[in-house]
């Protein structure tokens, strides 16, 4: 069975333990996926969010889930990309990577993700996707607690780099 799978969808109706926020490092609310989470957590969430202090980016919170059908919401700032050379890559793995150790460590066994930088944030989608790939196998080798995580993208151009991406990483069985 495979631990990895690539969705097209809207993330604040997955059943899993755990979704994924791309949030800002104020973690008071945005537009794209924040936008969509807050409003159909209700205003409990922002509540709880106050009390955080915000979270620097790469890194990632965790809050209960309110009005969601699922039972956390992790809230991590992805990069803003300036080019590529402000660390972009390290700090998208290491969301991607913090997200699931934050998983984990609430008994989450399903975990769905957005496409992480990629809205306004403005990362190149092909090369988001490669990292998240990446980054979610190695986790899932090292990491038998988590049982599947989803990849939810929200438009059809997202799907199919998540898929190309995920495609490549296969190895092709004649
Ligand atoms: P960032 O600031 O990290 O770039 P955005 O929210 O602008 O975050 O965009 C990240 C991705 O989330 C984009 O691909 C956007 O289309 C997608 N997105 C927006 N709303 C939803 C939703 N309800 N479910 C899943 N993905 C969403």
């Amino acid at each position: 069975m495979e631990r990895l799978k690539i969705t097209q969808g809207d993330i604040t109706q997955c059943q899993v333990d755990a979704i994924v926020n791309a949030a800002n490092t104020s973690l008071l609310g945005g537009g794209g996926v924040d936008g969509a989470i807050h409003r159909a957590a209700g205003p409990e969430l922002l509540a709880e969010c106050r009390t955080l202090g915000g979270c620097p980016t790469g890194e990632a919170k965790a809050t209960k889930a309110y009005r969601l059908p699922c039972r956390y919401v992790i809230h991590t700032p992805g990069p803003i990309w300036h080019g590529g050379t402000a660390d972009e890559n390290r700090l998208l793995a290491s969301c991607y990577r913090n997200c699931l150790a934050q998983a984990s460590a609430l008994g989450c066994k399903t975990v769905a993700f957005p496409s992480i930088s990629t809205g306004v944030y403005h990362f190149p989608v092909a090369h988001a996707a490669r990292i998240a790939i990446d980054t979610i196998q190695a986790y899932l080798q090292t990491h038998d607690e988590i049982t599947c995580v989803t990849m939810v993208c929200f438009d059809a151009a997202t799907l199919a780099a998540y898929q190309q991406a995920l495609e490549e990483t296969e190895p092709k069985h004649a």
